[in-house]
């Protein structure tokens, strides 16, 4: 609570608020105030007398929410939009598609600009964010106003190989992803006061060989920072590991040392009990994508990963960054899966998936994920004045179940207002958008040509 008479900068009026703190507050008709980059105070409308503020924006017929944290997403491949969906597990390893390789820096900071724009106008304040040129894409994210947990994809397998079936191993080509990861640290680490962080993101256990693994847990030791990776996400990965270790992906990740709560595993689709079990017992994190994961035929069991201990985070992946829609499709698959609608999976779980879990995968459960007095403040105000919210009843179910991405109406990041009435206030979008534009025609171009 705040003293009385003091300021702040800015202050959130009358709004809705969905706290997503310890005791998941509420407050129907409630006020926020930030300082700096911090939120001030929250309280009801009615509390007291507003204090001055800097900057009033009026929330009334609004939901306020913290900022949602995508924890799996590589905005440059928006370049597959509306194409890849329909092709299979991993088009990127089939002839006449895109490949990493063939991206230059200029294209991946054109398409991860839209990507970066894409999150924000969702209401999403941070992502993290794992592809190719970081150096370049992630200050050029962070510009917009958005927080990146970022890394090159580390692997030492010879991508050129794989459409045509060869999963060849180079030690020279793991030694500069290492290089770049280690450049990226030393650029990029605590940039755009601190919303730049850098995680060790090894692509997947069959694209790195098992020195490597080891050699990307050895590193990562001494940087001391978070890991991601996709794992157990198809059938291919799982032979592979299979015929290669004689291991699940998940014993192979135990056994290289990386399995443990600092470790953010998305998709985590084709595992065995066992597997479960000891994902739940090292207290993993999973990158839940229910949507892009749906679209490919395949789910992750995160009911029983749940009952086991992981901590379950939201993510879109590539594709569409939506995370009002994610949460639905979460907590519509959950009940699909287990058959029944009970206490289990309701709304607040696929909002704190979205939120305060997110925030826990990435260690920051006291500065983000939760709209608390002395977090960061980073908010996002919906505007819930529309036919498809209305009536308001319940919030956090009308949000959920009825609520969509481009409802979102205002985005604070660190204090700063970034989206103001629906549009970014860093940057030009009609530019962004041109720029993503050409450079996805021109990358389909290449790739048909061979
Ligand atoms: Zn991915």
């Amino acid at each position: 609570m705040r003293p009385d008479g003091d300021d702040c900068d800015l202050l959130i009026e009358g709004a809705h608020i969905l706290t997503a703190d310890a005791a998941r507050r509420e407050i129907p008709h409630g006020r926020i105030g930030t300082t700096g980059n911090r939120i001030a105070f929250i309280e009801a409308a009615d509390a007291r007398t507003a204090p001055m503020a800097g900057t009033v924006i009026d929330a009334a017929g609004c939901i306020v929410v913290p900022g949602f944290i995508n924890t799996h997403t590589h905005a440059v491949l928006s370049l597959m939009r509306g194409v890849a969906e329909d092709m299979g597990f991993a088009p990127a390893y089939t002839k006449g598609v895109p490949r990493a390789p063939m991206i230059t820096e200029e294209e991946a900071v054109a398409l991860a600009r839209l990507g970066a724009l894409e999150a924000l106008k969702f209401g999403s304040t941070a992502i993290c964010d794992t592809y190719v040129h970081p150096l370049n894409t992630m200050p050029a994210m962070g510009a917009l106003g958005l927080r990146i947990f970022g890394c090159n994809l580390l692997h030492d397998v010879d991508f050129a190989g794989m459409p045509e079936g060869r999963w060849d191993y180079d030690e020279a080509i793991g030694e500069a992803r290492l290089a770049e990861v280690f450049a990226l640290h030393e650029n990029c680490h605590g940039g755009e006061n601190g919303r730049l962080q850098v995680i060790m993101a090894p692509h997947a256990p069959d694209t790195c060989s098992t020195a490597f693994l080891k050699k990307v847990a050895e590193a990562n030791e001494r940087l001391g920072l978070r890991t991601a990776i996709h794992l157990a996400q198809s059938d291919i990965e799982v032979q592979r590991i299979a015929a290669r270790d004689r291991r699940t992906p998940v014993e192979l990740i135990d056994q290289v040392g990386l399995l443990n709560d600092r470790l953010l595993a998305a998709h985590c689709i084709k595992l065995t009990e066992t597997d479960i079990k000891r994902a739940g017992d090292a207290r993993i994190h999973v990158a839940h994508v229910p949507k892009g994961n749906a679209g490919g035929g395949m789910i992750a069991p995160t009911d029983r990963l749940r009952a086991a201990g992981a901590n379950l985070t939201l993510s879109t992946d590539n594709l569409l960054a939506d995370m009002t829609e994610g949460m639905r499709w979460a907590l519509s698959i959950a009940r699909l899966q287990t058959e029944t609608v009970n206490s289990d999976w309701q709304p607040e779980h696929v909002f704190e998936m979205a939120t305060i879990n997110g925030a826990r995968a990435l260690g920051m459960t006291d500065e983000i994920g939760s709209l608390e007095p002395g977090n960061m403040a980073d908010i996002v105000i919906v505007n819930a004045d529309t036919p498809h919210l209305t009536p308001r009843l319940d919030a956090l179910g009308a949000l959920v179940h009825c609520g969509q991405g481009s409802n979102v109406r205002d985005v604070i990041v660190d204090g700063e207002v970034v989206v103001r009435d629906g549009q970014a206030a860093r940057a030009d979008e009609t530019a962004i958008m041109a720029e993503a534009q050409a450079a996805a025609e021109a990358l389909w171009a290449r790739a048909r040509a061979g």
